[in-house]
């Protein structure tokens, strides 16, 4: 076959356009700040939080300290409610905080997310309610597809839950990405960045993106980087240490330990400050070996990695996964418990008292 046929059975991938890892000459995103928004468009409307976890705990207070009426449903029996509680809100039902609401922020596990959106929130919606999340998996996978007339909308802080609160407080505010669902109108927008401004948002900026963007990356970050890649790589490097017959001890505080210690300085000046803060012999390491662990194998796997994202395939197998009562979840989660990596750390912790520990 000729290359020209082959193109055209193979048409060029549009996500994987000709990329080189120098080139300067990139769009640079749409970012807005204090200015570009104001909460006059929230004013007089009333907005439902639905869950008082991570995310739901902070982005209530941060929205009532910036002066917006906000209601909580969060259920009873736990530890939550009565923390919403002691915090001066009224705990109330989905149902309840759904019948009153214009704008309703889903802050629910995302693999509940559609059972209470079918269950409790749809058919309580007031017309023209706009519906929000703070991560697009519902709506990207058509898991919470709310009926014609009501918009969707996704601000995602760029941070967890404690922080949103803690930067806010302080005066400052983390960074948060702002997507309008199909057809979702302008108004949407700015009831979106009035949304960001409240809770602290538009102080570190808010990035303009797709839900698409930011479900697709958001789940490639945690399963390629974030979370998947080093939990990997901090246990292939403690099994090398422990199994060539050094101490576990050594191996926890070499490959887990000190890994805050490198990516504090990545926060504060990128691979650069980290390159330039370390010793000489550790930077040549870095750049003599990194690629013998990162390979091109690893590479080629990670592009699997976001098709899965984007086919769909992973967000179906979560799906079913939480269908079967996450039965497999379940077991690897108490199967990763049992790795020597957990009692090596469980110990050592305990005599760093400083380091504010948690134990899970
Ligand atoms: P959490 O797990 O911290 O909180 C979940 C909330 O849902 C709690 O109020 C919890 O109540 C409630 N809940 C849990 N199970 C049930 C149930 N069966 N029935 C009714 N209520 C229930 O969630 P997060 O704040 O982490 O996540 C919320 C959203 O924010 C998700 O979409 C997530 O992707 C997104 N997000 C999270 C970030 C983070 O760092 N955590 C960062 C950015 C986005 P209870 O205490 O009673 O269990
Ligand atoms: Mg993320």
């Amino acid at each position: 076959m000729k290359a020209s046929e082959a193109a055209k059975l193979m048409p060029p991938q549009p996500f994987f356009p000709s990329y080189s890892p120098f080139q300067e000459n990139h769009v640079p995103a749409t970012i807005y700040y204090d200015a570009d928004a104001d909460l006059k468009h929230l004013a007089g409307k009333t907005i439902a939080i639905l869950g008082y976890g991570s995310q739901g705990h902070a982005q209530a207070q941060n929205l009532r300290d910036s002066g917006l009426n906000v209601v909580v449903a969060q259920r009873p029996g736990g530890p939550n409610y009565d923390l919403a509680k002691s915090h001066g809100f009224e705990p109330m039902s989905v149902e309840d905080a759904v019948k009153q609401a214009d704008v309703i922020n889903i802050l629910l596990p995302d693999e509940l997310q559609a059972d209470v959106y079918k269950t409790a929130i749809k058919p309580n919606l007031k017309p023209g309610a706009i519906l929000m999340a703070s991560h697009g998996f519902n709506f990207h996978f058509a898991q919470v597809e709310p009926p014609a007339g009501h918009d969707t909308l996704l601000v995602a802080p760029k941070g967890p839950g404690h922080l949103v609160r803690s930067e806010y407080e302080k005066g400052g505010g983390v960074p948060c990405l702002i997507a309008l669902g199909e057809g979702a109108s302008e108004a949407t927008k700015q009831i979106g960045l009035a949304y960001a401004k409240g809770i602290g948002g538009t102080r570190g900026g808010v990035i303009e993106t797709t839900i698409a963007e930011e479900t697709e990356t958001d789940l490639f970050g945690e399963q390629a980087v974030l979370c998947g890649g080093v939990s990997e790589l901090i246990k292939a490097g403690f099994d090398t240490l422990v199994e060539a017959g050094y101490q576990p001890e050594m191996a926890y505080f070499e490959c887990l330990h000190e890994m805050k210690l490198i990516v504090d300085l990545l926060y504060q000046g990128g691979l650069e400050y980290m390159r330039y803060s370390v010793s000489n012999t550790a930077e040549y390491g870095d750049y003599t070996r990194g690629k013998r662990v990162i390979t091109e194998e690893t590479r080629a796997e990670m592009k699997r990695i976001l098709e899965d994202i984007r086919s769909g395939q992973f967000a179906r197998d979560w799906i079913l996964e939480n269908r079967a009562g996450a039965a497999s979840f379940k077991a690897t989660r108490r199967r990763e418990r049992e790795h020597l990596l957990t009692e090596t750390g469980r110990s050592l912790r305990k005599m760093m008292n400083w380091i504010d520990s948690k134990e899970v």
